[in-house]
């Protein structure tokens, strides 16, 4: 029998859920749930000095927030917890002495500077900035007065020398690598704690994890891991490497061009199901080419074979054009609560369910994300500012003929429907002899604030008779 599929995503917390660790995330939860497998969220905190408080906690919320659910993880725990990595640092000094005992790592002990200087006598020669191996063959007795003199060390990785690894992944197909390009990565570093190489390895073993899904800058370290699985005697998980990210100018995905904080997409009003949908076609596409996708259809229909090898463009227009149809999509009653936030921000006193439900009906066809709504919809709440060229408009003879007789056809009508709105601007146009801007321009500025924006009987319809007649009257005096 197979075993059941495992996957895990393992970010380092730096602060922010990165959009390429988003894609990550969304690739092995999708994978897992159309396999019936399990999501593993596994923390890899060992590199302290990039530890940053808090970072967890906004990792974790930042998931949520987006909708993504996982079986096992830090804050739910499961079978094979702690799922914090450095919670479980006694366990990897342990498996470093197995390395270091069937002699596939070695202790070195070479100082920062002598790794500085021939770091920059590699930089000048233009060779890759690899260990030269010096500690690779000290006898037993060099390490052992070495270490009885507590000469600080790190535990490095003995990569053979020679041949090439070769290893198949998923997207990438058959990949060969020459061992001779492949440093003595550190395993245990001088302060204890295991790089990310060592503690990944142990914990996708120990945690049972079938397919690693991750991104494609992962591929180089591939061999190291994979002649770590066979050290240790392990079997090998299949391995899938996402394709990058790419700006729109093909260049990798960088803060320079655009957002790459997850937060910071939710904060400025991009939907879950939008941001998910997107992401989701970073690097796959369905076999119809479709677009639209919800998470439970992308459920459904993702798989592994039709990931590109290709980079992957972050297109942010494709991602507004896709906010702006799921906003203008999905239910009022939900986008009108996610817009919520934004109202309040504002001040608005959004309090008459009613009216506030008209305002983001109106407001979210003409906006791409959820911050855009304030300035479409706040001349609905609060007085209107006018320019020096509205206010000649206003003061005109014929807009303060047109409001003297909206105040008083207001006042007699019933509902103002779409029906008696046009019949009163026909009206208007009979009696005043008004027609076209000059009809149009004076309403919508006494209304809405602005001569161009939404039909005027929406515009009626939100602010209610009172307030019509209010803003109408406000204008005589100008
Ligand atoms: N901790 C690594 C990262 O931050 C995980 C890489 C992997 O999935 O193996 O990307």
């Amino acid at each position: 029998m197979c075993n059941k599929i495992r996957v895990r995503f393992a970010p380092s917390p730096t602060g922010f859920l990165h959009v390429g660790g988003l894609r990550t995330a969304l690739f092995n939860y999708l994978f897992a749930q159309k396999n019936n497998g399990e999501f593993i969220l596994r923390i890899e905190d060992t590199d302290r000095k990039r530890y940053v408080s808090g970072a967890l906690e906004n990792l974790i919320s930042t998931l949520k927030a987006i909708g993504l659910t996982y079986d096992e993880g830090p804050d739910i725990g499961g079978p094979f917890a702690p799922y914090v990595q450095s919670e479980r640092t006694g366990l990897y000094k342990k498996y470093a002495q197995k390395l270091l005992d069937s002699g596939n790592a070695y202790y070195c002990f070479c100082s920062e500077e002598r790794l500085e200087k021939l770091r920059e006598e590699r930089r000048e020669r233009k060779l890759s900035l690899m260990y030269d191996g010096k500690c690779r063959n000290l006898s037993k007795k060099e390490i052992e007065e070495k270490l009885e003199k507590n000469a600080p060390y790190v535990i490095r990785l003995k990569f053979p020398k020679e041949g090439k690894t070769v290893f198949y992944d998923k997207v990438r197909e058959k990949v060969e690598v020459e061992n001779n390009l492949v440093e003595d990565q550190i395993l245990i570093k001088a302060d204890g704690f295991p790089t990310y190489h060592l503690a990944n390895v142990i914990d996708d073993h120990l945690m049972k994890i079938t397919h690693i899904i991750r991104g494609e800058e992962w591929l180089s370290s591939t061999p190291k891991h994979i002649f770590l699985y066979q050290a240790f005697g392990w079997e090998l998980p299949k391995f899938v490497h996402l394709p990058l990210l790419l700006n729109p100018d093909k260049s990798k995905l960088s803060k320079r061009q655009g957002d790459v904080a997850v937060e910071s997409y939710l904060e400025k009003g991009y939907l879950p199901e939008a941001l998910l949908n997107f992401i989701a076609l970073l690097g796959w596409h369905a076999a119809d080419d479709r677009e639209i996708y919800s998470l439970q259809e992308l459920e459904k229909v993702f798989s592994i074979k039709r990931i590109t090898k290709s980079g992957a463009v972050f297109d942010f227009e494709k991602l507004n054009w896709m906010n702006g149809h799921y906003l203008r999509n999905l239910g009022l009653k939900y986008v009108a609560e996610k817009a919520k936030p934004f109202f309040e921000n504002a001040g608005f006193d959004i309090s008459n369910k009613k009216k506030y439900l008209k305002v983001v009906s109106m407001g979210r066809k003409r906006i791409s994300n959820l911050s855009e709504i304030i300035a479409q919809t706040e001349m609905f709440y609060k007085d209107l500012k006018f320019s020096n060229e509205e206010k000649e408009i206003i003061s005109d003879e014929n807009s303060q003929k047109i409001y003297l007789l909206w105040i008083e056809e207001i006042s007699k009508l019933q509902d103002l429907s779409n029906e008696d709105i046009g019949n009163l601007l026909k009206k208007t146009s009979e009696i005043l002899s008004v027609r076209g801007k000059e009809l149009y321009f004076p309403i919508r500025i006494a209304l809405y604030g602005k001569c161009h924006g939404p039909d005027l009987p929406m515009i009626i319809d939100i602010l209610g008779k009172d307030e019509v007649v209010k803003r109408l009257k406000n204008l005589l005096s100008v």
